[in-house]
């Protein structure tokens, strides 16, 4: 598939998980892309692996100053059209243990990080025609859970953020839209990274029920960068399992 031939994308955490199989989707769609991420040697040795259409940035999504020089390195490459903000942090704390630096941590790099990514790409993408920036909020973003006060506001966040965003840039051309993934077996969600019969087992309710891939995350992306979603913008889009719609109670019959 050749779906973003000529476009440029810019995907921030894309030196591992999620961000690394959507760089890999992207280039195998036609895109170029800037891998963009703090951990250094993940995000070059990934470059390296996928050759020509790839460059490493290293770059903090909290740092305004980061994110210009990581859009000249786009801009190098060809016309800005795309950005991914999918860096992010989870932390596990109860409210009543956590302190305000914890708090702020998690709002700094999940919500300012991608405020800044969307300010950063305006004028380049103004400049390229056309954008779409795609934001990776999560399943608590529609809803949370306990011990997550910090993520799920800043994933509730990202959203109110994005309907901003797009209203604002839509005359532009630029869509903005979100990304809910529910449990994805990346490092983030299982320590290992790999799927197992115990991640397996938390979603035994879900509609769908097992964990989610990657790459089923990278090809909702991949979608919304490209002009098939050329009508959809400041718009939630789940890849969740159905856990969002609810779950099966064993107590009642399932066809
Ligand atoms: P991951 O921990 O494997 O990857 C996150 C990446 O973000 C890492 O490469 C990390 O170095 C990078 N990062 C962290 N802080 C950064 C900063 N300040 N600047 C630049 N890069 C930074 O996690 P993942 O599972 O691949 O998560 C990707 C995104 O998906 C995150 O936003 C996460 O909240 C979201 N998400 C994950 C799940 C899941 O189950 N894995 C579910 C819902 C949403």
């Amino acid at each position: 598939m050749s779906r973003l031939n000529g476009k440029t994308a810019i995907i921030t955490g894309a030196a591992q998980g999620m961000g690394a199989m959507t760089a890999r989707v992207f280039i195998e769609q036609g895109a170029n892309v800037v891998i963009a991420d703090i951990l250094e040697e993940k995000g070059q040795a990934l470059a390296d692996e996928l050759g020509e259409k790839a460059r490493f940035v290293k770059l903090d999504i909290t740092d305004p100053e980061q994110w210009e020089a990581a859009v000249a390195v786009a801009e190098a490459m060809g016309p800005l059209n795309i950005l991914v903000n999918n860096a992010g942090i989870l932390v596990f704390k109860p409210i009543i243990e956590q302190s305000m630096e914890d708090f702020n941590k998690v709002l700094n790099i999940n919500l300012t990080g991608c405020y800044n990514g969307i300010r950063a790409v305006i004028e380049p993408m103004k400049r390229a025609g056309s954008g779409s920036i795609v934001n990776i909020s999560s399943i608590d973003g529609l809803q949370a859970k306990n011990s997550l006060s910090a993520y799920a506001a800043s994933k509730w966040g990202m959203r109110g953020l994005t309907k901003s965003a797009a209203i604002e840039l839509g005359h532009h051309k630029i869509r903005v839209n979100t990304v809910h993934p529910g449990g994805i077996d990346t490092n983030m969600h299982s320590t290992n990274g790999e799927a197992n019969e115990e991640a397996n087992a938390f979603y035994k309710n879900h509609a769908l029920p097992r964990v989610g891939l990657p790459v089923e995350v990278a090809n909702m992306s991949a979608f919304l960068a490209s002009d098939d979603a050329s009508y959809s913008t400041g718009s939630e889009f789940c890849v969740d399992g159905g856990w969002n719609a609810g779950m099966a109670l064993d107590f009642l019959p399932k066809s």
